[in-house]
């Protein structure tokens, strides 16, 4: 619950404010850009929703904030309830971003797939009673793909109400020792006809991400849209080997895919040849400029 006592000073007038518990992690620029900014190491708000639809998405983003640092001074009740009950929000063809980002995962987004043959979970959220409602609603979890260490979150609890399978790379499992299915080595996994695992080394030793129809990859920290450099982007900092990222990004090169659902970040959603030309980009400004080859 936020506090207006700690409401940072970068706010501007009005009902909404962050509080200086925020933990920087984005979710909330996102889900309502109209209405929240970075500001230094927080976010802030920018700018108070205006519209019904600007208010909808900042609730969105209120209870979507994985440490309650969104608070309003007067809660619209009948919308924040209309804003709780619209998660899991719809994607595309079955795929679903949760919200509810959990601290424990420093707020990393979590995706739903819905399909005829077992649902996928895509990292964890917050374990919530109207989460596991919702998955049951939709014939619970099979799988929960883990993309890496980082964000496995509650993905247990998630497994242990559904009997899902865990899948997580060899290379990062002491996050998920008990998991069911271990994925090991680099090359890609084909685990159901239209789902494949594929090890992306860099950000952690056992970094995955998922392929799902030739068309979504789910990237966990391995691969995002920048949004001021309207670009894909890939970790500069918090990298365990770069030259194994460099070879992890250049792999997607071989996949076609069309959009990018990040753990942190912007997703994106290009047509098949221009996703492979802004992989082409990020490899260019990343390492060939810095490193150029003769
Ligand atoms: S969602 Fe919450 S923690 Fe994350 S950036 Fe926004 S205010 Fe901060």
């Amino acid at each position: 619950m936020a506090n207006f006592s700690k409401r940072l000073e970068t706010n501007v007038e009005g009902n909404f404010f962050v509080d200086s518990t925020c933990i920087d992690c984005d979710t909330c620029r996102q889900l309502a850009p109209a209405t929240f900014i970075e500001e230094g190491d927080y976010f802030a708000v920018f700018h108070q929703p205006e519209s019904a639809k600007e208010e909808f998405a900042a609730y969105q983003a209120l209870i979507a904030c994985p440490v309650g640092s969104i608070g309003t001074v007067k809660k619209n009740s009948t919308v924040f309830s209309k804003a709780q009950n619209s998660f899991p929000l719809p994607i595309e063809e079955g795929v679903f971003y949760v919200g509810f980002n959990s601290e424990k995962s420093f707020g990393a987004n979590s995706y739903f797939i819905q399909h005829p043959e077992g649902n996928w979970l895509i990292d964890s959220p917050r374990y919530l009673k109207q989460l596991v409602q919702a998955f049951e609603k939709q014939g619970g979890l099979q799988y929960i793909f883990l993309s890496h260490q980082d964000d496995v979150a509650e993905a247990a609890r998630y497994a242990k109400a559904f009997g899902a399978t865990r899948i997580i790379h060899r290379a990062d499992a002491s996050a998920m020792p008990d998991a069911e299915r271990i994925i090991e080595g680099k090359d890609a996994v084909q685990v159901k006809p239209e789902f494949v695992c594929l090890p992306v080394p860099g950000h952690t030793a056992g970094s995955m991400a998922l392929l799902y129809n030739n068309r979504f990859l789910f990237s966990g920290d391995h691969l995002w849209w920048d949004r001021d450099l309207q670009q894909l982007g890939t970790p500069e900092n918090l990298v365990w080997d770069d030259a194994q990222l460099e070879q992890s990004v250049r792999k997607l090169l071989h996949h076609s895919f069309e959009w990018v659902l990040p753990g942190h970040g912007e997703r994106i959603h290009l047509p098949h040849r221009d996703m492979k030309n802004a992989v082409n980009q990020l490899i260019q400004r990343r390492w060939n400029l810095k490193h150029p080859r003769v």
